[in-house]
């Protein structure tokens, strides 16, 4: 197809955009604004369920979709919720309806995906965009550095904090959801020494009367990357969270080394909880910790800047309770392609996908609000 691109971001959703415009013949160029690929810790496991791997299946060529599959684990059984004796809770009475729970997830390792979603695309980093303007039927784009370019579309992938998105909704409200984790890893040196539940499902999630929480998502692959793909041992990803106001504010939290991570842990863990949990934390690498503040988008009204989209978090940030960020980022860049296969002209495409987008992604926001809120405590 003969347009030109240019992506805003290079995390999963532009990536995979990226692909699936590729593939279509697109001229397609990704300026992200960090300095490299591994310039900061992105976290460890990421579920897929039916709407990323559908998006994912759109969006990349087949061997590249099937080398995704062939470096991930499970499939697992859906997540449960226990208590902090690890006796289940019932939840079913507000699951709302835009989020059904699915039979089989998939754990994937987040940096193996990236890096296989990398392959063959012009990714440009330690570029920040700043600002774009419409110029004669097209978009410019201007960066921190002086850099500019222009393109027929540009797609806004930049994430929670998305200046693409400052600039076209600057009524887009995100906010804090009030929810803080400390997310590292478990090795599996010493499997025999962990309990044998912890790998039976996609995700446990130990609730405590506290009101802090513990998360567990084992990530056993299949295959072990090789090759090309960096090699990646098995790990279970676990995190601590607690509502906003059991820590201390996010700007020191950020400042505190790993140790002071893991003693404020175990502070939120305390005797009451199963001997498990606290086996499965004595394993937590600490070298593997950073602290987290998870946020949440509100609704947006549909738009029609002609040229300029968003997908991703960049425009349905929503908390992690539901594991569907990613999911419906992946499934957006799928949307998008599929939009533009219909051989509707780029604006109308863009149009089609914008408004499915907004059909399916605003009401999983909600959903992870309300979950998160019952489960959490997310505000
Ligand atoms: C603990 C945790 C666990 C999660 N687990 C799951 C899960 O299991 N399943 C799931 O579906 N979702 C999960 N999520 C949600 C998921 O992580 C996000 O929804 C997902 O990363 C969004 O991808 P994205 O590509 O839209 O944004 P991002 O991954 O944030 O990527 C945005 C990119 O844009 C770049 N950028 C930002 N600003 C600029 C700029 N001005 N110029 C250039 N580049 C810029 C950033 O550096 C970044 O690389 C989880 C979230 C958390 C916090």
């Amino acid at each position: 197809m003969d347009f030109r691109v240019v992506v805003i971001g290079a995390g999963l959703s532009g990536l995979a955009c990226a692909q699936g415009l590729s593939r279509l013949g697109a001229e397609v160029v990704v300026y992200e604004r960090d300095q490299a690929v591994d310039a900061r810790p992105q976290g460890y496991r990421i579920q897929l369920d039916p709407p990323g791997l559908t998006g994912l299946r759109q969006c990349l060529p087949a061997e590249l979709f099937e080398l995704c599959l062939a470096t991930a684990g499970g499939p697992l059984a859906p997540p449960r919720v226990v208590d902090e004796g690890l006796c289940p809770r019932a939840e079913q009475a507000y699951m709302p309806q835009a989020y059904t729970p699915w039979t089989q997830a998939y754990p994937f390792n987040r940096g193996t995906l990236r890096e296989i979603l990398l392959t063959g695309l012009n990714v440009c980093y330690g570029k920040e965009f700043t600002a774009f303007e419409r110029i004669d039927g097209r978009v410019g784009v201007r960066f921190a550095d002086g850099h500019w370019d222009s393109a027929d579309l540009v797609v806004g992938a930049d994430g929670v904090g998305s200046a693409v998105r400052r600039q076209l909704l600057p009524q887009a409200k995100v906010g804090d959801a009030g929810l803080r984790l400390i997310y590292g890893k478990i090795p599996l040196r010493q499997r025999e020494s962990l309990p044998e539940w912890v790998f039976e499902h996609i995700f446990t999630v130990a609730t405590g009367t506290n009101r802090a929480h513990v998360g567990l998502g084992p990530v056993v692959l299949r295959n072990r990357p090789s090759g090309r793909i960096s090699p990646v041992d098995d790990y279970i990803a676990c995190m601590v969270g607690a509502p906003a106001d059991l820590l201390p504010p996010f700007e020191e939290l950020r400042k505190y080394g790993r140790r002071d991570l893991r003693s404020l842990a175990g502070d939120l863990i305390g005797d009451g909880w199963h001997p498990d949990i606290h086996r499965l934390l004595d394993h937590w690498d600490t070298k593997s910790l950073f602290p987290l503040r998870i946020s949440s988008a509100s609704a947006v009204e549909p738009w029609s800047t002609p040229g300029v989209t968003l997908l991703g978090d960049a425009v349905h940030a929503m908390s992690p309770v539901l594991a569907m960020g990613v999911n419906t980022a992946l499934r957006d860049s799928g949307e998008l392609i599929r939009a533009i296969t219909t051989g509707a002209t780029l604006p109308d495409a863009v149009a089609t996908y914008q408004e499915r987008m907004l059909g399916y992604a605003l009401p999983l926001v909600e959903a992870s609000r309300r979950i998160g809120q019952h489960r959490v405590g997310q505000h």
